[in-house]
């Protein structure tokens, strides 16, 4: 007796080994081709995506995000498991791939795998399955025993899907241990008969299992060679079949939403693409109101999460009990496309996404309005799934439908009649310079046909009307007048940036912000923009087109703290311990996470810690999107946890670099009773409050007196 080396050569079923194992691979093949072709029918009727551009950028990302598997050590356990079995599914592609033709070919031998590189390979396979084997039986022990919170389903997001986790990584651990008794089973039979045995790894599972099987009868081991044979191709096929049917979808899916993911991320998607401004009136309708609204791209997105949970571990409005939760904005739309796009039966589409359950509706208002678009979700994404256009996109459709929360709706029209959301006189908005000590100490010119600048500071609505962020200002024109720049402000003739009416939806009058602010900065002649607004500075630097280029003021400052311009005194309460706070459209938005550390460090006896969650997982204090004038339904203020968080990283003084985070978590410092144990600082008040200035105007020798000094505007 022998043992076949092939399955194709098997004869004891009713047909033989090649009809059947045939049979089985053409029912998966065509099966899991036409599965999948029913789940793009929601992509051919969605709307364009422009993503087929710089094709090697992409591939770029597809080995850092896909094949390097780049942000999964962002949670360490989990992170390595997952690098763990994507290694061991890569390395065994082209196992599984010959253990499947030899169900139909004899002595099949994959081109390149013959000889001594197939017997290396086989060694390395051996490994590969017995490590994915273990990392399912971790991931299985962690589910059931650890319960990572992240995983958990809130009631109301429906039911938890730990039973279909547990039976796919079950249905995986099956395919190794199959694959690995075929192995065995044929090795303890070929050493049975007198056969030369082919080596398996030592202390690999099929190793363990020939091991087990040496001394179990020839004809026994015949049923187990066949039979692993078996439950691995009915395996395969049907985990083939059945992963678009939920989450595994992603393994297929996961290599095109990346190699398709967003390039320019900071740049918010158009109304729709391919269409340019001046043909958006054209645009019958704005926004995504019903499925089909959303792009191919984004529909594959909803086909490629993987129920991870880690852009909700990260969301800050999830973390305070607003009911928006991003990991569930992506599963109920794939739900909605199984159930609308069924695998079986006709498509029914065009329902309303946003509205009540009982109309189909599967987001609710609030959800959609509680996002901050801190982007703290997006930048934790092993996958790159898109989430601030998705919502913006929502709102746009809102919007659209004049369905606007009535907080908002004053600050709208205000926006609209008076180019601020405070509803306040343009010919106001420079009345933050005549302040009387600081029209002392510094001149702000405002920018006109005979009154012209190199640099443009913008200033923007919060700063230039709340009485409070005023101060913010004024110690940024001073910073300014220090290091010499010659620099003017547009006065009445700025309007609000936008920023902020463009991510709530507002496309129509963001464009008239913008249109009208473009025109203005052009009119002043200056060949760069400073503003000291995160929010400012990524509108005009990713929204407004053909202006001078912008720099927020941590940058300026950086630079001249460098080239010696700027020096600080030493700060005089030295038991203070300052932690910064990365507003989220500096630091994960535009990537400005060391300027302003880098400006702190250089404030000598200051003493800095960081905050546990800092730089790209930054927590948001609430301030974006609107989110002054919204106030959600939460069990506690993004801004007090903020605030905790620096208390717990030892912190009494938090620094932030924005008016909207200043606003915030001033507030949230009230809020959480901690007046007198913290405090809160803009960076800009900050510097100015340590620079060492010396007075051009006066002799060495008197200007001792730092303080007094009266700083003279460069005009
Ligand atoms: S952008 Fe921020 S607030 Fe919005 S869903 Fe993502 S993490 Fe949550
Ligand atoms: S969207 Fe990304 S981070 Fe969120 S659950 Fe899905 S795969 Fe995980």
């Amino acid at each position: 007796m022998v043992v076949p080396q092939s399955a194709a050569q098997l004869t004891s079923w009713l047909a033989s080994g090649r009809t059947l194992f045939l049979t089985i691979h053409l029912l998966g093949v065509v099966g899991f081709a036409y599965i999948v072709a029913r789940r793009m029918v929601p992509l051919f009727r969605a709307e364009h995506d422009f993503r087929f551009d710089q094709p090697w950028t992409r591939l770029g990302k597809v080995l850092q995000f896909w094949l390097g598997q780049w942000k999964h050590p962002r949670y360490r356990t989990a992170g390595i498991l997952h690098i763990f079995i994507f290694t061991g599914f890569i390395v065994l592609a082209l196992r599984a791939f010959t253990v499947l033709m030899v169900g139909v070919s004899d002595n099949f031998v994959m081109p390149g795998l013959s000889g001594k590189a197939g017997s290396v390979y086989d060694i390395i396979t051996d490994y590969a399955a017995t490590i994915v084997f273990l990392c399912m039986a971790i991931a299985v022990i962690r589910r059931l025993v650890f319960k990572p919170a992240r995983y958990a389903v809130p009631a109301r997001y429906g039911t938890s899907h730990t039973a279909d986790a547990i039976f796919l990584l079950s249905l995986i651990a099956i395919l190794m241990v199959a694959d690995s008794l075929f192995a065995a089973a044929k090795a303890a039979g070929q050493a049975q008969s007198g056969q030369p045995v082919e080596m398996l790894a030592v202390l690999s599972l099929p190793w363990m299992l020939q091991k087990a099987l040496v001394s179990v009868p020839f004809p026994t081991l015949g049923t187990f060679y066949s039979g692993a044979y078996l439950v691995h191709e009915v395996t395969f096929y049907f985990l083939l079949c059945y992963r678009p049917f939920g989450i595994q979808f992603h393994v297929e899916s996961s290599l095109f939403n990346i190699y398709f993911a967003k390039l320019d991320r900071e740049i918010l998607k158009p109304v729709r693409w391919g269409v340019g401004d001046e043909h958006l009136d054209q645009v019958k309708s704005f926004g995504a109101k019903t499925f089909e609204n959303f792009t191919w791209k984004h529909m594959l997105d909803f086909y490629s999460c993987a129920d991870c949970g880690r852009c909700s571990d990260n969301c800050p409005a999830n973390a305070v009990g607003r009911p928006l939760s991003p990991r569930f904005i992506t599963i109920k739309a794939r739900d909605y496309a199984f159930q609308h796009y069924p695998v079986f039966g006709r498509a029914h589409d065009g329902v309303a996404l946003v509205g009540s359950k009982e109309r189909g509706g599967i987001y609710s208002e609030d959800e959609v309005w509680s996002c901050t678009t801190c982007g703290a979700c997006e930048e934790e994404c092993p996958l790159l799934v898109e989430y601030i256009d998705k919502i913006v996109d929502l709102r746009r459709g809102l919007v659209d439908e004049g369905n606007v929360p009535q907080s908002l709706q004053k600050p709208l029209k205000a926006l609209e009649s008076r180019g601020n959301p405070y509803g306040k006189m343009e010919k106001k908005k420079a009345d933050w310079v005549n302040a009387k000590e600081f029209q002392q100490t510094c001149h702000v010119k405002t920018l006109d046909h005979s009154n012209g600048a190199d640099t443009l500071y913008f200033v923007d609505s919060i700063t230039s009307y709340d009485d409070r962020m005023q101060a913010i200002g004024r110690a940024t024109a001073k910073i300014l007048a220090h290091v010499g720049e010659n620099f003017g402000i547009l006065g009445a003739a700025e309007r609000d940036s936008g920023h902020e009416v463009r991510r709530f939806g507002e496309e129509t009058l963001f464009m008239a912000l913008r249109d009208h602010n473009v025109d203005a900065i052009k009119a002043s002649g200056v060949q760069r923009i400073v503003t000291a607004d995160p929010h400012a500075y990524n509108a005009l630097k990713h929204d407004y087109k053909d202006i001078p280029p912008v720099e927020h003021i941590s940058q300026v400052i950086a630079r001249e703290v460098k080239t010696g311009k700027i020096k600080f005194n030493p700060l005089e309460n030295k038991d203070s311990v300052y932690t910064y706070h990365d507003p989220c459209y500096l630091g994960r938005h535009n990537q400005i996470y060391d300027d302003p550390r880098n400006v702190l460090d250089a404030i000598p006896s200051l003493k800095r810690v960081e905050m546990s969650r800092t730089r790209d997982r930054s927590f948001c204090c609430g301030g974006g999107g609107l989110m002054l004038f919204y106030e959600p339904k939460e069990d506690q203020r993004m801004g007090v946890k903020r605030v905790q968080m620096a208390a717990e990283a030892g912190a009494d003084v938090i620094v932030t670099a924005c008016p909207f985070c200043m606003t915030n978590i001033e507030d949230a410092i009230k809020v959480a009773g901690m007046e007198g144990k913290m405090t809160a600082i803009d960076l800009t008040e900050l510097v100015d409050q340590q620079i060492a200035r010396e007075c051009p105007d006066l002799k060495k020798e008197q200007a001792t007196e730092i303080k007094e000094c009266v700083m003279a505007s460069p005009n």
